[in-house]
């Protein structure tokens, strides 16, 4: 049963969580640190051993050329989709990338796709996880921004497979939100889900009625958040300590970092506070000082929370509704703790917002409820029926360089459309069928998701042959088309590769890696442990030698521990891990008559290998316990 376990994880920009439904309601479950939130954060340490979260963080600071943060902005994309990116992130690229390639990003002096470092992410709340079920797990639903396009959901796919995860749905992340909230005990209304988190801004608009609830529309801007909050403070912090102190530490990474981190605490502060200090101690013993007002900071951050205001706006319109018509508001992500956004979004909708929940966790929430409900869940939810919407029109391009669309943004998913095609000259076998994503009128200016040519037509007339081309977008938003030629029967399909994707043979050599480096990762492990146990039982050993039962020993005895120990010294240093463990056993075995008298002088309990631990923590202190059966597995 607990092997069944589905969870449900929020893989977020900033932050990424995993939750399940725990009886009645869904519950995060919290890191080995006692905390919800995992930082989206990856490193790699000076012995090139993955880091994630909060753990990963001081890397960012020390050594940020082996440390990643926000990698979800890259899921999906290319070299040149993301020089905004570049501009503001200190993603370390791959020298080697080619245009059209998957991207890698350099940590350390290795290299690492985004779906890998992402997969790195999804790895640690899998252990979380199954440390929280002591079992194995290994299905998840995973939420993504509504407005994610098409590679970018393959890329977060690719990442579940690459962690050992079987990604059975991929959620809209408000539609998440609204699961949480429990919006289906509704009988009927209209819902605006506003969710301002780190790295990106998403407005849905739901419509509830039996339970049942739909996306009537999305809306969004993939490049708004509190990150935006963060830069613009750290720019206006170094004005203030180039124009004050006269230092430029723009280049600086390392002080750049210890800005961030101020400022972003400082935002935090004044979420709650009335006002806060910024204090950073800088190179050479100077420091930057500066008292912030909520009034200041309410101002300064103004023309970035406005940015919300258009694709609320566009949403409502989209949905063709008014204000008025909107019957609940939930909010979704940290930065919607600051009060000068709840307040913008009390006066977009005219509705005072639901807070009841973490905004933070609520999208994690959501998708442990998705979870219960497709692994058979309650009867409650059972017939709880999830709608969601494909946040970007999906087509083709026609003679001209036209974009023709097949299924429009907003419509309700699964979905599926088709249309009708012919050829523009005579005798045509061939025909090129491009698919694009966007709004876009002229195939250029949308998104190119993949070329496929339906070939063999028999010789017709321009016009003759009648070629339908059907678009089907799965449950998860994933676009499957078919072209077929009717009057001869010609097919060609295709499972749309986006451009910028992982192919298949990519992402199963990723996981096959990643076992590697996971069964890598273990032996290193067994090794610096079983050396830990050397020294403790090494120590015990010159204990025993001490004791009054040492002298009890016979001089073959003596000589006997004398090898065993000489042995085990010679081995510990090396990474053989069977050596080690068999030198180890051997001293175990041969030191137990020593053990045994001193358990019977009742002198100490030091000679009882890892059962020192034991006797610092109180346990067992008083059991005679030879050394042989100390069980170090
Ligand atoms: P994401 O969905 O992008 O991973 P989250 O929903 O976890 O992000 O939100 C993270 C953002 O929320 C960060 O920019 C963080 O600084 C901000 N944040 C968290 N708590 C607060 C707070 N109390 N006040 C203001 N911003 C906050
Ligand atoms: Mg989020």
């Amino acid at each position: 049963m607990a092997n069944d376990r589905i969870v449900g994880v929020d893989l977020g920009t900033t932050n990424s969580l995993v939750a399940f439904m725990q009886g009645e309601g869904p519950v995060v479950i919290p890191g080995e640190d006692g905390l919800n939130l995992v930082p989206s954060v990856v490193a790699l340490d000076e012995r090139d051993q993955i880091i994630v979260g909060n753990a990963a963080r001081k890397y960012l600071i020390e050594t940020p050329e082996r440390a990643v943060y926000s990698i979800k902005r890259l899921m999906g994309r290319g070299v040149e989709d993301i020089q905004d990116e570049l501009k503001l992130f200190p993603f370390r690229l791959a020298e080697d990338l080619q245009a059209g390639e998957v991207l890698r990003i350099k940590l350390g002096a290795k290299t690492f796709t985004p779906p890998e470092i992402s997969a790195f992410i999804l790895r640690q709340l899998k252990r979380n996880a199954e440390r929280f079920f002591n079992a194995p797990v290994t299905k998840a639903v995973i939420t993504v921004p509504a407005y994610f396009n098409d590679a970018q959901r393959q890329a977060t796919k690719d990442a579940g497979r690459i962690a050992g995860l079987e990604v059975l749905r991929l959620v809209n992340e408000p539609t998440a939100a609204s699961l949480a909230y429990g919006l289906d005990k509704k009988q009927k209304g209209i819902v605006a889900v506003y969710d301002l988190g780190g790295g990106t801004f998403d407005i849905s608009i739901l419509r509830l009625h039996d339970g049942i609830f739909e996306v009537i529309a999305t809306n969004g801007d993939t490049h708004l958040g509190g990150d935006d909050i963060d830069n613009l403070l750290i720019r206006i912090a170094l004005d203030d300590i180039l124009g004050d102190l006269g230092l430029d530490v723009s280049r600086n990474g390392e002080a750049v970092a210890t800005i961030r981190k101020a400022v972003i605490e400082a935002k935090i502060a004044l979420s709650s506070q009335p006002g806060t200090k910024l204090d950073i101690e800088l190179l050479g013993g100077k420091r930057y000082q500066r008292e912030i007002t909520r009034e200041q900071f309410e101002q300064l951050i103004q023309p970035i929370i406005d940015r919300t205001a258009g694709p609320s706006r566009q949403a409502m319109k989209d949905a063709a509704l008014k204000p008025e018509q909107i019957d609940e508001v939930v909010l979704v992500g940290g930065s919607t703790r600051i009060p000068k956004v709840r307040e913008l979004v009390e006066q977009m909708f005219q509705r005072t917002p639901h807070t009841d929940l973490n905004p933070d966790e609520v999208v994690a929430l959501g998708a442990a409820v998705q979870a219960h409900i497709l692994s058979g869940g309650s009867e409650a939810t059972q017939d709880m029926l999830l709608l969601d919407v494909t946040p970007l029109s999906l087509g083709i391009e026609v003679a001209g360089g036209v974009t023709d669309k097949i299924i429009l943004r907003n419509s309700t998913i699964p979905a599926s459309a088709t249309q009708h095609y012919t050829t523009q000259v005579d005798g045509q076998a061939n025909v090129a069928i491009h698919v694009l994503q966007g709004e876009r009128e002229l195939a250029k200016d949308c998104r190119s998701l993949a070329r496929f040519d339906l070939k063999g037509i028999p010789p017709m007339a321009a016009g003759m042959p009648r070629v339908e081309v059907k678009f089907l977008i799965d449950a998860n938003g994933i676009l499957h088309v078919t072209a077929r030629e009717q009057r001869s029967g010609k097919e060609a399909e295709i499972e749309v590769q986006p451009s910028y994707g992982l192919t298949d043979e990519q992402v199963e050599s990723m996981i096959l890696e990643s076992f590697d480096s996971a069964e890598e990762d273990f032996r290193q492990r067994q090794v610096i442990e079983a050396r830990n146990e050397t020294e403790t039982i090494l120590a015990a050993l010159d204990k025993g030698k001490k004791s009054p039962a040492w002298g009890q020993l016979t001089s073959d005895e003596k000589k006997q521990i004398a090898k065993l120990e000489k042995a085990l010294k010679l081995v510990k240093g090396e990474s053989d891990y069977q050596a080690i463990r068999g030198a180890i056993d051997a001293l175990n075995q041969g030191t137990m008559r020593l053990a045994e008298l001193m358990m019977d002088s009742a002198v100490t309990t030091a000679l009882k290998g890892k059962t020192m631990e034991q006797a610092d923590r109180g346990e067992d202190v008083e059991a005679p316990h030879p050394v042989a059966k100390a069980d170090f597995e």
